[in-house]
Parts: structure tokens; C-alpha cells; sequence
């Protein structure tokens, strides 16, 4: 089946009620046959339903879809794409390892590292996806796995994924790719030797801007990385809080099952039936959404390239941006979605364009079909250090954008005249 199909159609089948929208399982529990029933479902004897928290029939036809669209081979649906990237890190983290982050990642990812995660004791050591050394030179026996942006936000850059590919497999090390941006439509990271991979559903995905949700797809790589590899011991040793299961004795996608049973029974942070069925929705629309994205964003792009107000212009489809070879590269068709940056002179000046579009909503958010302006050292990454900011590539003066659905016209008419102002 190919993504515009998948997206509609996979893992959905009619029950007797002939639904063609999938139906909202709006329950918390599911009863069992009889107790026999209820014991082979715990201890992992035949599947099924149990409860909520761990899985719903709703959610699961979500995650089939994302597994199939990324070249999976299994999924589990979080409540955030910031719980999905937690827990990703929480299944093979304890205290005294590390993970690899790259620089140039989401504003929340970056607090998780640096702060959070801290104290749990996991130190979170930080690389330049434009400087793979810094990468290599900080991986010790600790490091559990390595994470980064196919299109990090605000930066918009792509990275030389194939590159990264072989440090990971070099070590012996899970890597992980967040491709919330670029999506499945545009990238396929697992296919590209990627171990996992996370989004945050709640922008492109979703598209609508009408629910928050995360996933972890894996790939068939992850378990044969994690099986009696000295990094990965707890999937390769009897689990204490689960009777003794050893997870690599399992014949069954490991690393999200492990993410189900433990962390979604012992952090909780399941998705509700309805936002699964919202996200169901926007995916039908995704491939369509994602062209029509990717074309209006590359014809405001020119403009604004052109604008004597406007320093520089940062998006992969052009010519100018220093990730163009890795877009025609690793992205379909050099397609780059709906989001960019641009800089002006100052954070002033910045400000009064963010504040003054009529069609552009001064936002915190992407991927939503309205379009969408943010001024991300004042907003989403208001929180990072000056030295901070300057490594994630946030400039003062930088505008990032979301293009949504509206006509493109419009969006340049909008922009055209708040540029005025300043
Ligand atoms: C928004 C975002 C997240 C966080 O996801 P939530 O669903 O908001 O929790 C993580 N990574 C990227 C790239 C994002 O854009």
C-alpha cells in the first residue's frame, strides 16, 4: 500500500455496524471472557484489551496507521509528543547514563535534557548536527541513545542523516529521529536505518490544531540493536516489576511494547480515545496537506528573500539555505513542509512584524492549517540562556512561520504589509 492509501484505509476493519469512520472506544476498561482470560492477557499469552491506559481499540488503529506510513513495525500512542520523547528516553535511561541530543531541537526537548532529566540523574550531553565530531567524541558506555530533528525547529536545518546512521550503528547505539516536521510524507527515517522514531502528532499529523498526542514508532533494527547488547540490560534480564519477563525473548517489537507496559502503566501519560480519533482524521488529509504546505511555504519564501527588510530567509527548498543538498537528498522531492524562519534587523522589529499580520495568529504552535507567526526568543524559547539560544540557532531578530491552507497570496499580501511597519 502506498502513504495516500495507508493514510486512509490501514488497520480499520468494519465491524457489523459497517462504520466507515473508525469508531471512539469512549471506555476506561474492557471485560474479560472469564478469568482464564483476564490471566493470558496479563501475562502476555494472547492480546487484547485490558485497559485504557495501556491500549484502546481507537488509538490502536492511530498507531497502526503511523507504523505503516513510517515503515514500522510498532507504535505506541502517548497523550504528547513531549511523553513520547520522555518515555523514549526513560526505556533506556537510569541514572548514571546519558543521551545524545542534538542542538538544534524543539525548546521543550532542550529543558527535558538540560533540567529535567538531570534530576533523575541522566545527563543529557548536547551536539552539533553540522559538527558530527562533537557527536562521536561524547558517546562513552553510558550513552543509551542518540536523538535528533529531521527539520529541527526554529533552525530548519537537515541534517546529513545517513551520517549519523553510521556513528549510531558504529556504537551499537539506538538512534532516534523526531519527524514531526518533515512527517512520513516527506522523510522516512527508519527506512533510512533510523532504530525509532517520535512525533509530536499535535502539528502536522493532527494538522488541524485540534489535539495534542505523541508517538514512538520502532523500527526492526531496535530489537536486534538492543538484544544482548551490555547498554541495553534491562530488555535483556528478567523484568522484576513484570514477573520475570525478559523482552528479548519476545517475539514482538520490543522497545514500544516495554514503553506500553511499563511506562504507560507506571507514568500514565496514555492518549484519550478522542484526541486518537481527531488525529485519525487529520492523517487522511496529511500527503495532500503536505504538498499544498510545501508549495505556498516555497513561494513566500522567494518573496521574502527578495524584501529589503529582510536579512536572510531560512528554508531548505531554497538554493540559499546551507541544508538544500540534504533536502534534495533525504527529503521527497526537496519538499521542505510549512515551516521557516526568517530574521530582521532587531528583536524590536521582530516583534512589531509578529504583532501586526492580520491573517498570520501570533502563535505558538505549527503544522495547524491556519497559518501561523511566532517570535521564538520571546515565546517558545524564552526559557534558554543567551549561549543557549545562539546554539539552537534562535537569532533575536528570527520570525519562524507556519504556513497553513489559506491562500498563498493573501499570506504574501499579509506579510507585505506588516514588513512595512518597521
Ligand atoms: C511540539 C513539538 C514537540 C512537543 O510535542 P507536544 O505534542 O506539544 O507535547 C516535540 N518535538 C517537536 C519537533 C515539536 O514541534
Amino acid at each position: 500500500m502506498n502513504d495516500k492509501t495507508i493514510a486512509v484505509q490501514y488497520g480499520y476493519k468494519k465491524g457489523e455496524d459497517g462504520s466507515m469512520s473508525v469508531p471512539i472506544f469512549q471506555t476506561t476498561a474492557y471485560e474479560f471472557r472469564d478469568s482464564e482470560h483476564a490471566a493470558n492477557l496479563f501475562e502476555l499469552k494472547e492480546m487484547g484489551n485490558i485497559y485504557t491506559r495501556l491500549m484502546n481499540p481507537t488509538t490502536d488503529v492511530f498507531e497502526k496507521r503511523v507504523c505503516a506510513l513510517e515503515q514500522g513495525i510498532g507504535a505506541v500512542a502517548t497523550a504528547s509528543g513531549t511523553a513520547a520523547i520522555f518515555y523514549t528516553f526513560a526505556n533506556v535511561a537510569e541514572s548514571g547514563d546519558n543521551i545524545l541530543i542534538a542542538k538544534q531541537a524543539y525548546g521543550g526537548t532542550l529543558t527535558l535534557g538540560a533540567h529535567t532529566i538531570k534530576r533523575f540523574g541522566i545527563e543529557a550531553r548536547f551536539f552539533d548536527v553540522y559538527n558530527l565530531d562533537e557527536l562521536e567524541s561524547q558517546i562513552d558506555s553510558k550513552t543509551k541513545v542518540i536523538f535528533f530533528e529531521t527539520i529541527p525547529n526554529p533552525a530548519i536545518e537537515v541534517a546529513d542523516i545517513e551520517a549519523i546512521v553510521d556513528i549510531a550503528n558504529k556504537h551499537n547505539i539506538l538512534l532516534c529521529v523526531d519527524n514531526t516536521v518533515a512527517t512520513p510524507i516527506l522523510c522516512k527515517p527508519l527506512s533510512l536505518g533510523a532504530d525509532l522514531v517520535v512525533h509530536s502528532v499535535s502539528k502536522y499529523i493532527n494538522g488541524q490544531g485540534s489535539a495534542i498526542g505523541g508517538v514512538i514508532v520502532e523500527s526492526k533494527s531496535a530489537k536486534a540493536k538492543i538484544t544482548d547488547n551490555p547498554r541495553y540490560k534491562h530488555f535483556n534480564e528478567p523484568d522484576l516489576s513484570y514477573h520475570g519477563l525478559v523482552y528479548t525473548t519476545l517475539d514482538m517489537p520490543i522497545f514500544t511494547l516495554r514503553a506500553r507496559l511499563a511506562l504507560l502503566r507506571d507514568f500514565g501519560g496514555a492518549p484519550s480515545p478522542f484526541n486518537s480519533w481527531l488525529n485519525i482524521q487529520g492523517m487522511e488529509t496529511l500527503a495532500l496537506r503536505v504538498e499544498q504546505h510545501s508549495k505556498s511555504a516555497l513561494e513566500i519564501a522567494k518573496f521574502l528573500e527578495e524584501h529589503p527588510k529582510v536579512k536572510s530567509v531560512n528554508y531548505p527548498s531554497l538554493k540559499s539555505s546551507k541544508s538544500f543538498e540534504n533536502a534534495q537528498k533525504y527529503l521527497k522531492d526537496g519538499k521542505a513542509n510549512g515551516l521557516f524562519s526568517f530574521i530582521v534587523e532587531s528583536k524590536e522589529a521582530a516583534q512589531k512584524v509578529a504583532e501586526n499580520t492580520k491573517i498570520f495568529s501570533l502563535v505558538v504552535n505549527i503544522g495547524d492549517s491556519k497559518s501561523i507567526i511566532t517570535h521564538p526568543a520571546s515565546t517558545t524559547h524564552q526559557q534558554l540562556s543567551k549561549e543557549e539560544l545562539v546554539s539552537a540557532g534562535v537569532d533575536e531578530g528570527l520570525i519562524r512561520l507556519s504556513v497553513g491552507l489559506e491562500d498563498s497570496e493573501d499570506l504574501i499580501n499579509d506579510l507585505k504589509s506588516a514588513l512595512d511597519l518597521i
